[in-house]
């Protein structure tokens, strides 16, 4: 019996979103890795053709879909190697904290665009001196009457170029407790005192857009304020569930394509006369990776279908985020053996695949991290 329960419904949005990719996505992506950003354009393609935040609820301009339809764009995002179109940080991460912090007026303002395409929005927790310590931040928001002024700069925000929306979790300093301290902003692209700095040239996901971000008495109204004052730190680990399930769903289609791209190459290559599928030594390592592959599929189907349910899976997702993203980095780099000295130049997207999916042990909270949060929660 399958775990997940996909419809027809479901498999012709897959279809679609395959084709969409093939004809407006996959053409232009060495471009885009080239000018180390995808275009703002594609952000809206995506959106008109209904792949921008699915689990949006009509009432908010949304499809108000199941999150398997999120899945599924991620999932084909993976397969097809488009790690440059973060659509699933907007989608799947950052605009599930409007759908549920947001009060009415925030939701009909930003939603619909969320949805169109024509709000890009980032999340802004990492600073030059506070990244898996999001305790230490020092960024201030301090209460001016109606208003609130912001200071304080951010960096590795995702988006960060392109980004018309930013979360943006600052402290109060009159506020001891660090935890307590932190509250959620919006802060919108061209409000006085917000700037963005340069893009960050990486060594993988370069299309991806990842920049720092400055606030220099940016002044935002008090309406802005996301969800409770000082609720900031708790609204974030609420949504870490998700994120982690996110960042497993795509470490596992990731492996997953590496997998087959490295079996057809291996049955189309010969080594000493036959093809290299042949040698019993590539067979073991392929039915490894397959065995490790197929593992990490089953544990984070399972899990999505808990999470779909509403059940606690922080703990299980925590686990799949640092077991797959692992196994990814370990498939990559088994994928790049058997494809030889070919892997080593540039144009082989493989090498691409490899450098793209490093960074998956790091962000979405670090591997160490991770296995911090399953130790405490067996009493270690
Ligand atoms: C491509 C990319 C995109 C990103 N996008 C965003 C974004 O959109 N928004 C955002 O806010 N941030 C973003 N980040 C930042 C990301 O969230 C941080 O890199 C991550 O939280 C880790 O922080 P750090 O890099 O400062 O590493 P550190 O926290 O300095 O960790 C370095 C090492 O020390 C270990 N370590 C740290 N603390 C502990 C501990 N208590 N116990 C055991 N080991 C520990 C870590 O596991 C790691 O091995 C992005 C990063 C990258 C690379």
């Amino acid at each position: 019996m399958e775990i997940l329960n996909y419809t027809k419904a479901h498999k012709d949005f897959r279809k679609k979103v395959r084709e969409f990719l093939k004809k407006e996505v996959i053409p232009f992506a060495d471009l885009w890795e080239k000018d180390k950003i995808v275009p703002r354009e594609i952000w809206q393609k995506m959106g008109q053709a209904g792949f921008l935040s699915p689990t949006v609820p009509k009432k908010y301009g949304g499809p108000g879909l199941d999150l398997l339809y999120s899945i599924i764009i991620d999932e084909e995002l993976a397969k097809t190697e488009q790690y440059g179109l973060f659509a699933p940080l907007h989608s799947d991460i950052i605009v599930p904290y409007i759908i549920t912090y947001g009060n009415e007026e925030q939701k009909k303002k930003y939603l619909p665009g969320c949805v169109s395409g024509d709000i890009i929005t980032a999340v802004a927790m990492t600073e030059p001196g506070a990244g898996s310590d999001l305790a230490g931040m020092t960024a201030t928001a301090v209460e001016n009457g109606d208003e609130i002024i912001i200071n304080g700069s951010k960096t590795f925000i995702s988006n960060g170029i392109h980004c018309d929306l930013v979360v943006l979790a600052a402290k109060d300093p009159a506020v001891e407790n660090p935890h307590a301290a932190m509250s959620l902003y919006l802060v919108e692209d061209g409000t006085p005192g917000f700037s963005k700095g340069n893009k960050l040239n990486k060594m993988g996901m370069c299309s991806q857009d990842t920049a720092e971000l400055f606030f220099t008495k940016c002044t935002i109204p008090k309406t802005n304020l996301l969800g409770e004052k000082g609720k900031g730190f708790y609204m974030l680990m609420a949504k870490l569930q998700q994120e982690r399930l996110i960042c497993s769903v795509m470490a596992v289609a990731a492996a997953e394509h590496m997998l087959e791209k490295t079996i057809s190459f291996c049955k189309n290559n010969p080594v000493s006369g036959k093809p290299k599928s042949k040698s019993q030594v590539n067979q073991f390592t392929i039915a490894e990776l397959a065995t490790d592959i197929k593992i990490g599929r089953n544990f984070v189907n399972k899990l999505i279908a808990d999470h779909m349910e509403g059940k606690n899976v922080i703990i299980e997702t925590s686990m799949a985020k640092y077991w797959t993203s692992d196994m990814a980095k370990h498939v990559a780099d088994k994928c790049l053996d058997l494809h030889g000295r070919f892997a080593t130049l540039e144009r082989c997207s493989l090498l691409r695949n490899w450098r793209d999916i490093r960074v998956m042990t790091i962000f979405a909270g670090t591997n160490e991290i991770m296995k911090g949060i399953i130790a405490k929660s067996m009493g270690l």
